[in-house]
């Protein structure tokens, strides 16, 4: 079986992202999301990173062109019913995706493959709300997509090796880095990251250092890019919370425990640079960027 069209559910910060890459990479993709209003910021966003990406000269005019008249929009999950593979990428909710994939299974012919950007929903647990557990997959790529060469490719319990291969060879063919990972909380990616953010968070609140001394500390002495406290408001401190929970129910070890003083801050509905403060201060997003 050979990928050709793809279908991408869910237009956010991670939809319009994937479908992007994929119509750059010269596959026609039908971009889905329940709101108009989505599609809509969607069609703009992809359309500004390709200019970004013609005046960096990463692609010419007419790969620009060829790109854009790639990806058709839709509001119906029926349209992905004449796709190869689909790529789930709405919100992070058991409940939402179980409409989603069981909207999906019914929609789609026998031998499409479901696959799913979740960040820490089990993919066996995905796999089993349908009647093709053997063609569920995940696909975890990162934010932002275009930039980032990583995609974690999740085999669930059922996966089979035709399905797992078949992803794999398309994220090469999108220009990125596949590495497997098995169906764990977290996966590698947030089973590594959310605790080391945790326990900064831990430090600040030990009073260890001050906000600033722990992301220099890691800044510097670990070359990390940024710091963990500012990798966290970026991320969203709700969502590290939620990723600590994940961890700490799925794998049954308090040492997943949230920080309290996380916890605290997205009581507070300091969620980082999404509310304007965090750990940080950040001035407010201007609409439509
Ligand atoms: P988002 O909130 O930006 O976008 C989600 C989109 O899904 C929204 O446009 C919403 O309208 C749409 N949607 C919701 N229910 C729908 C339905 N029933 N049918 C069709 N569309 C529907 O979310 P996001 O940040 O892009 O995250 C999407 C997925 O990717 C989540 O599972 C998340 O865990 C995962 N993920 C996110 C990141 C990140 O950095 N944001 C990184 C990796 C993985």
């Amino acid at each position: 079986m050979e990928i050709r069209n793809v279908a991408v559910v869910g237009a956010g910060t991670m939809g319009n992202g994937i479908a992007q890459v994929f119509a750059v990479s010269g596959y026609p993709v039908v971009l889905i999301d329940a709101a108009q209003a989505a599609v809509d910021r969607a069609t703009g966003t992809i359309r500004d990173s390709l200019e970004r990406m013609v005046k960096k000269e990463t692609i010419t005019a007419a790969g620009r062109d060829a790109a854009a008249a790639n990806v058709r929009t839709s509001t119906s999950l029926r349209d992905a019913g004449r796709s190869d593979l689909v790529i789930e990428a709405v919100f992070e909710s058991l409940d939402v995706k179980r409409e989603v994939f069981q909207a999906l299974d019914a929609a789609c012919p026998a031998g499409t493959i479901l696959a799913s950007n979740t960040s820490s929903i089990s993919i066996t647990a995905i796999a089993a709300l349908t009647g093709r557990p053997t063609d569920v997959v995940g696909m975890h790529f990162f934010n932002p997509v275009p930039v980032m060469k990583l995609v974690e490719v999740i085999r669930g319990q059922s996966t089979s090796d035709a399905t797992f291969e078949l992803v794999e060879a398309l994220a090469k063919k999108l220009g990125k880095t596949p590495v497997e990972v098995h169906d764990f909380p977290g996966f590698v990616s947030n089973r590594v990251l959310m605790p080391m953010i945790n326990e900064a968070v831990y430090c600040l609140q030990e009073g260890v250092a001050d906000r600033d001394a722990i992301d220099t500390v890691m800044k510097l002495g670990m070359a990390h890019p940024m710091g963990p406290l500012t990798l966290a408001d970026f991320i969203g401190l709700d969502v590290c919370l939620h990723i600590m929970n994940v961890l700490q129910e799925g794998l049954g070890d308090d040492k997943y425990r949230p920080c309290p003083l996380l916890k605290r801050m997205v009581a507070a509905g300091q969620l980082g640079r999404k509310t304007g403060r965090g750990f940080y201060e950040y001035p407010p997003i201007a609409k439509g960027a």
